[in-house]
């Protein structure tokens, strides 16, 4: 499969496969490797990048998959840590005579005793509800394989108990601006842990009116590495954005 190619981890590789995807669409080409640090560049920073590309082109993974495929890693280098901490753990427990450790249990997120805000380390925005439930679905056929990634949907319209609960563990949120903030502000979420941003269809959020949402997200989100924008259309209010939000005004791609 041609996506292996792009460097992308086996579980997402396999997750495209399943969607009968044989063939990166020209955006996804031309996207993925720019935005997926490659092993031979581990110490530069990610790219942020301002994408010209239509519906229809697969501009949807385009993003999903650099994105996902960082959490990814990420996921496997921390389950990494924790294992080799414990083999310490009960090695030096052993060695000393006393029983060894047993494995923290998870605490049940369903329980409200045990509440915490959410802090998802990656967020996509988008203009309109409907267009937030295709990319969360998207997300969620492409993290399949991927066991432990969490996706959750924020859009209004919908029970804010479902959301939140939904919204506990989760790794991606994608969202609509006002519901997100609208959480944001209620404390059932923090965005200081978000690392990636993508903007999707740039042009109709602010043909929408949610300039000043763009802004306070942008804010709340300014210790982020990485910013991906994507826009049908590139008018000159879509690059002053693009020159607000990303680091030297983004690589521009296509
Ligand atoms: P999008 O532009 O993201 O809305 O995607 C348009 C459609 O193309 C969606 O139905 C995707 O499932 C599909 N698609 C995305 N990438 C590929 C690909 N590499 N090969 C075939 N279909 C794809």
């Amino acid at each position: 499969n041609a996506f292996e190619l792009l460097g992308l981890a086996p579980e997402l590789v396999r997750a495209v496969a399943d969607l009968g995807y044989t063939q990166p669409t020209q955006v996804q080409s031309m996207v993925i490797p720019k935005a997926i640090r490659q092993e031979h560049q581990a110490d530069e920073r990610y790219a942020d990048l301002m994408v010209s590309s239509q519906t229809g082109s697969g501009k949807t993974a385009a993003f999903l998959l650099p994105v996902l495929h960082t959490l990814l890693q990420q996921q496997d280098a921390r389950a990494e840590a924790e294992r080799l901490a414990f083999e310490k753990e009960t090695a030096e427990a052993l060695a000393a005579g006393k029983p060894a450790p047993k494995r923290a249990k998870r605490k049940d997120p369903t329980n409200p005793r045990n509440f915490k805000a959410a802090t998802p380390g990656a967020l996509v925005l988008c203009p309109t509800r409907e267009l937030a439930q295709q990319v969360a679905h998207d997300a969620i056929d492409l993290v399949r394989h991927c066991r432990g990634l969490r996706i959750a949907n924020v859009v209004g319209g919908m029970p804010y108990q479902l959301q939140i609960a939904r919204l506990q563990n989760a790794d991606l949120v994608v969202a609509t601006p006002g519901r997100l903030l609208d959480l944001q502000r209620s404390q059932q979420l923090k965005l200081d842990q978000v690392q990636f941003l993508v903007v999707d269809e740039a042009d109709r959020m602010l043909d929408l009116g949610f300039s000043d949402d763009l802004a306070e997200v942008n804010q709340l989100t300014s210790q982020r590495d990485q910013t991906m924008m994507f826009s049908a259309t590139f008018a000159p209010r879509i690059q002053q954005l693009a020159l607000r939000v990303m680091h030297d005004g983004g690589k521009h791609v296509q």
